[in-house]
């Protein structure tokens, strides 16, 4: 075949799919070791809230720390998960561990915090998502209202009818709903109306390259006037200059996340110390 091909161009195509072939399979079997083990843990990563600076709030962040490969990437290790259905285990870890961090930290806190959980399209999908949920945040006892589910805008609109049970669902059990990389998913203004969301999260493609850039910055004062005339709490993502964090403030925009406050770290230093997080 190769050869008929001309030169060998697909003997050489072939070679790399074959290639990238063995490294998926591994990759998939190094994932199920992880999560027998313990590869897998979480980070947080802190959301500044401009109003009341004592209201602790964060996003837990996973992460695999390969034996050999060293840390990989959760764009990379999520997307696989989701293709192989290794996500539903992976899901219940990552919001076992965020349990886990809860109860450290009422351990060393009174003051309340509030985690966000990231839910991928697969887990929405799954019929023991509801029941996996309520399993694990009993048994550690936590208040449903510490905890935030985000989900990314563009999987909430391809299962509009699915998300809208979901939500209410999960809404009737006490927890928060955010909306993810909100921008980025064409949402009709109906659909936003229809849903019983908390939070908006805009897509930090839409900050990067703020203060400069005119349409972007239509784009972001618009969603921000929305969201505070539907009543949702409207939260800025990758906020990394002094620049985007005075514009944001000046348009109205109460919560925000990014390097330029806090990159994610551990949860132990977050229990430690949560204020240093503020600085590097
Ligand atoms: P996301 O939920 O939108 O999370 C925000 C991502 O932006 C994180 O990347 C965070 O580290 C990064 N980020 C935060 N501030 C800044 C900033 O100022 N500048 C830049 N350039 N980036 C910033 P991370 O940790 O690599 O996660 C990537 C994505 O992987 C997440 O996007 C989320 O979609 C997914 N993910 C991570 N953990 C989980 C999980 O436990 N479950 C699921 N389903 N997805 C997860
Ligand atoms: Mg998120
Ligand atoms: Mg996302
Ligand atoms: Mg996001």
């Amino acid at each position: 075949e190769a050869k008929a091909n001309g030169k060998d161009g697909f003997e050489h195509y072939s070679d790399n799919v074959g290639h990238m072939l063995r490294r998926r399979l591994q990759m998939t079997s190094d994932l199920s070791k992880a999560l027998k083990g313990k590869e897998l843990f979480l980070d947080v990563q802190p959301k500044l809230n401009l109003r009341d600076s004592r209201a602790f709030s964060v996003e837990a962040l996973a992460r695999w720390r390969h034996s050999k490969l060293g840390l990989i990437p959760p764009d990379e290790f999520i997307a696989l998960a989701e293709e192989t259905g290794q996500i539903l285990d992976l899901g219940r870890q990552v919001l076992t561990k965020a349990m886990e961090f809860i109860v450290d930290w009422r351990a060393a806190h009174t003051s309340s915090l509030s985690v966000a959980v990231n839910l991928s399209a697969k887990q929405l999908h799954d019929k023991n998502l509801l029941s996996d949920i309520a399993l694990i945040v009993s048994h550690y006892e936590v208040d449903p209202s510490w905890i935030e589910f985000e989900i990314t805008e563009s999987v909430v609109m391809d299962n509009v009818e699915s998300s809208l049970r979901l939500f209410n669902a999960l809404k009737k059990m006490g927890f928060r709903i955010a909306i993810d990389d909100f921008g980025t998913g064409y949402s009709s203004l109906s659909y936003l109306n229809k849903l019983p969301i908390d939070i908006l999260k805009i897509d930090r493609s839409f900050i990067a390259q703020l203060p400069d850039n005119q349409d972007d910055l239509a784009i972001v004062s618009a969603i921000i006037s929305m969201a505070k005339s539907l009543n949702i709490e409207v939260v800025a993502e990758g906020v990394e200059t002094e620049g985007q964090y005075q514009l944001l403030g000046e348009l109205g925009c109460e919560q925000l996340q990014g390097y330029y406050f806090a990159k994610p770290g551990s949860l132990q230093d977050y229990i430690q110390k949560p204020w240093s997080f503020w600085q590097d």
